[in-house]
């Protein structure tokens, strides 16, 4: 049953890559607005190409795929830029630009949509007060321990304010400490508002946490529950 408060909805989805492998079949999903959730399973499970698809880097090639409604296997490719906008990404190798620092780092995401110099300064040392690096966005990516990169990258998700934050393995590259900083700072974001979907290998977090989890085997949702709470 459709809620009033869907903001992605999965329907028979199936994604192939030209080599032929099936990286995801018959996937069903529904998100409510406001959810945080895992998406975990064994490498070449499909997680990465989930994230892909939701980014419309991967085109399914059949079912249908509704985006904070926008229709992703009816979207134009001239649209994507547009569609784009409602997400923010974080990865596991943090991708910041070395020859920029911290402020010019995430105010490149506002630069690009166009916001005034004075928007963009307002907003991005409100972003990275949020994440606790005010205090460093004269600093360069290569000054900065894991961590620190990390809440940048997650500053530069944030700042344009999408409803969905994606993050693929977002503290494969942290020690245990920077690793929970980094998950108190995505629920954060979550309970401002933002829908979050986290991919992970980090089973200690997933167990903790107690968020909704979808285990992928081979390409399709083999759990789909609410750790220690109910099935979803
Ligand atoms: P995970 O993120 O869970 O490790 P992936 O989504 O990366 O899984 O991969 C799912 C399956 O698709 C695997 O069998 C993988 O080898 C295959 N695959 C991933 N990317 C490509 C690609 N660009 N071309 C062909 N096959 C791919």
């Amino acid at each position: 049953m459709r809620q009033e408060n869907e903001l992605i909805r999965l329907e028979h989805v199936n994604v192939a890559y030209p080599t032929g492998t099936e990286a995801l079949k018959d996937i069903n999903l529904s998100v409510q607005k406001g959810e945080f959730i895992f998406v975990v399973g064994s490498s070449g499970s499909g997680k990465s190409t989930f994230i892909k698809t939701l980014l419309g880097e991967v085109q399914a090639a059949s079912g249908k795929l509704l985006v904070a409604k926008h229709n992703l296997s009816k979207m134009r490719r001239k649209e994507l830029p547009y569609y784009r906008r409602t997400l923010g990404v974080v990865f596991q190798e943090f991708r910041l630009l070395d020859d920029r620092n911290v402020f010019e780092n995430v105010a490149l995401a506002q630069r690009v949509v166009g916001v005034s110099n004075e928007k963009i300064r307002r907003n991005v040392l409100q972003m990275l007060e949020m994440v606790g690096l005010g205090d460093r966005r004269r600093a360069f990516p290569k000054e900065l321990s894991g961590g620190e990169q990390q809440r940048v990258a997650i500053a530069r998700a944030m700042v344009n304010r999408p409803s969905i934050l994606l993050a693929d393995e977002p503290t494969g590259n942290l020690d245990p400490n920077n690793s929970w900083e980094i998950m108190g700072l995505l629920e954060e974001m979550n309970q401002l508002g933002t829908t979050v979907i986290v991919v992970t290998h980090n089973n200690e977090i997933v167990d903790k946490l107690k968020k909704r989890v979808i285990t992928l085997n081979k390409g399709e949702i083999i759990n789909d529950e609410v750790q220690g709470g109910y099935i979803q």
